[in-house]
């Protein structure tokens, strides 16, 4: 396994379509890992593999607390969408910052496995806007599209949150 290096929003890869799987192989699987290792570095909670310069439909997304749940998704696509979430969004190729969107509150997608068996997956809140944003990155989408006002620093935020709690 090794670290990748994410690319940056004004990168144009992020701005391309990511062509689908047809064969997991040993380098799929080798970018998987790297890609899960990459984004738990980073401190993320998804990866989609433009991010690392690679131009497939792979996104890597783990909302749990432990970061120890991850979900390979390999040519996925939306099923469904249901309600409404305005809140704050961010991205590892646009780092430092956040900025406000508005997602489906629930979703539900499916997906290939590593085995290239079909999944089916349905998820709120956080996890439906994880899949919503990485989602976005396969057709060269990025959340700034979609913001709601400016994008803040994430220090302003926290201390905004802290002035907030006291
Ligand atoms: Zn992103």
């Amino acid at each position: 396994m090794a670290l990748r290096t994410i690319r940056e929003y004004g990168d144009d890869v992020l701005e391309r379509k990511c062509k689908e799987v047809k064969e997991v192989t040993p380098r799929i699987r080798e970018l998987v890992e790297d890609m899960l290792e990459t984004m738990y570095e980073a401190n993320g909670v998804g990866l989609a593999a433009p991010q690392v310069g690679i131009l497939k439909r792979i996104v890597v997304i783990d909302v749990s607390a432990e970061a120890d749940s991850p979900i390979v998704m390999i040519n996925p696509v939306i099923l469904e969408t249901d309600g409404e979430q305005t809140g704050y969004e961010g991205c590892l190729s646009i780092p430092g910052k956040s900025g406000i969107v508005t997602r489906p509150n629930h979703v539900k997608a499916k997906y290939f496995d590593l085995d290239m068996n079909e999944v089916e997956i349905e998820g709120e809140e956080l996890l439906a806007r994880a899949i919503c944003h990485e989602l976005d990155h396969l057709d060269g989408h990025m959340y700034v599209e979609k913001v709601e006002g400016e994008l803040v620093d994430n220090e302003e935020l926290m201390s905004e949150q802290e002035e907030d709690e006291n």
